[in-house]
């Protein structure tokens, strides 16, 4: 039998995969999709903060578009910085046109810097975060984005940070790219999503949902709460608080790793200690809904200033205007914080709308129809020295135990929808071909 716990994307495809192969879903919540669920509230439907496909995995592509067939609509991306009163487009590299003259300035000059004066190499592993910007991208673009962005999202110096993660993320440009950034001149789109795809109705909660149909019998409401990994055996809590114990052959877990290993209950001391190190930030998911048409044309923005509490707002509506009532609009704003730091509802709502008033996106007189804050407990997992030491050992433990730690939060990455469902199929063809194995042997 092949426990599967958590029916998030990660869960979902991996029982998808599965296909005859023996196995159960366990979910702690009374529904599916984890992070990739939505919620109405008078009229508007929210997704946890924007949820935007992008591929680049042709197969898994293919299954999402086989999913949703006819149901989803390619949108180009209109993504923008604000900094000094100005809007200007991401990445911000290659697109300070528009910013005062000394900001263009100190940014050229820095990235200009990093090619004539180039810093010396350090290995991978010893270059933090704080010094692949510089290194890439020079000073002005780290003083006037880069840093004040990142530290704002991470909550920590970002020199704690490392920068293997970054590379996909935060595209490295060429020299001509910069000059034509800074003097508005546009030949080709940069970042990794220039077009995104988004459900036309129903928000990305229909991701999930479609998954459903080929998934059998899930159990909801239904926590993991301890594993004995010698005897391969799991309890489960259920919310009438009735126990359940599973014997298993394999553990699919896609719950974030430290939480995982805190349950296991035999498992070495320098592990658990190990898990219980690795750090995260939370995310406030404020959810607003505007008596306004079109509030912004945007479809998300990004505010590297202290002046504003969130580092992004985005405008559900624009990916698709059936996510609210006709004539107003709906914006998300994204606050991180240290997972046990806490702001009041009350307080964060005023701190927001402050905030969009100062950018202009909300005006003094506008109504807001719907407000509504979702802590995102486990939001982005810190890529940290300890992370980097510790995690591989830890993975190979639980594997050799027979558990599977598997999606965003149970590889402990910065990861998408598309790499969560890749990462179920991969590792459900794998459990397949070993079984079958086991059977040609048997
Ligand atoms: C703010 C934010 C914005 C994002 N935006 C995008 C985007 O635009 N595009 C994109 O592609 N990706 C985005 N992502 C990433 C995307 O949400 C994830 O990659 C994906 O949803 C991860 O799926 P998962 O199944 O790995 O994890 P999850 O969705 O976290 O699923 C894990 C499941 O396990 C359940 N669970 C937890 N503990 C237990 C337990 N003890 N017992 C039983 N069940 C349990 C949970 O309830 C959950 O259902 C974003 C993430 C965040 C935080």
């Amino acid at each position: 039998m092949i426990l599967i716990v958590g029916a998030g994307l990660a869960g979902l495809s991996t029982a998808y995969h599965l296909n005859d192969l023996p196995y159960r879903v366990f979910e702690k919540e009374k529904e599916a999709g984890g992070l990739c669920r939505s919620y109405q509230k008078d009229g508007f439907t929210f997704d946890m903060t924007g949820h935007l496909l992008h591929f680049r995995q042709p197969e898994i592509k293919a299954l999402v578009e086989q999913l949703l067939d006819g149901r989803l609509e390619q949108h180009q991306r209109r993504a923008f910085i604000y900094s000094h009163r100005t809007y200007t487009e991401y990445p911000f590299q290659v697109n300070t046109y528009g910013l005062p003259p000394e900001v263009i300035r100190e940014c050229l000059l820095g990235f200009i810097a990093t090619l004539t004066n180039p810093a010396p190499p350090l290995p991978p592993d010893q270059r933090s975060f704080k010094a692949w910007i510089l290194e890439n991208l020079g000073e002005g673009m780290a003083k006037h984005f880069m840093v004040p962005f990142n530290e704002k999202l991470w909550r920590v110096p970002l020199e704690e940070l490392t920068s293997d993660w970054v590379s996909w993320l935060v595209p490295k440009p060429e020299l001509k790219d910069v000059i034509n950034g800074a003097l508005g001149i546009k030949d080709k789109t940069f970042g990794y999503n220039p077009t995104f795809l988004y459900p036309s109705t129903g928000g990305i909660n229909v991701l999930p949902q479609a998954f459903l149909p080929a998934v059998r019998g899930i159990a909801y409401d239904t926590e993991l709460v301890e594993v004995e990994t010698e005897r391969r055996r799991a309890v489960f809590r259920d919310g009438r608080q009735g126990t359940r114990v599973e014997d298993y052959e394999a553990l699919v877990s896609t719950i974030p790793i430290p939480e995982l290993v805190r349950r296991c209950v035999d498992l070495p001391r320098d592990i658990k200690d190990a898990a219980a190190g690795l750090r995260w930030v939370s995310v406030y998911n404020v959810n607003l809904g505007i008596a306004r048409e079109r509030v912004s044309d945007k479809h998300w923005i990004y505010f590297p200033e202290p002046e504003y509490p969130f580092y992004r707002a985005g405008f559900p509506m624009n990916f698709a205007p059936t996510l609210g009532r006709p004539g107003t609009s709906s914006l998300y704003v994204e606050i991180s914080h240290r997972p046990h730091e806490t702001t009041p509802p009350a307080r964060l709502l005023d701190l927001v709308r402050q905030g969009l008033e100062r950018a202009g996106i909300v005006r003094q007189d506008d109504e807001i129809l719907v407000a509504d804050v979702k802590d995102i407990h486990y939001a982005y997992v810190l890529f940290d020295r300890h992370r980097a030491k510790v995690l591989p050992a830890m993975l190979r433990e639980l594997e050799h135990r027979g558990i599977h730690s598997i999606g965003r939060y149970g590889r402990w990455e910065h990861t998408s929808m598309e790499d969560a469902i890749a990462q179920g199929k991969r590792l459900a063809e794998k459990l397949a071909a070993e079984a079958n194995g086991a059977a040609g042997r048997g």
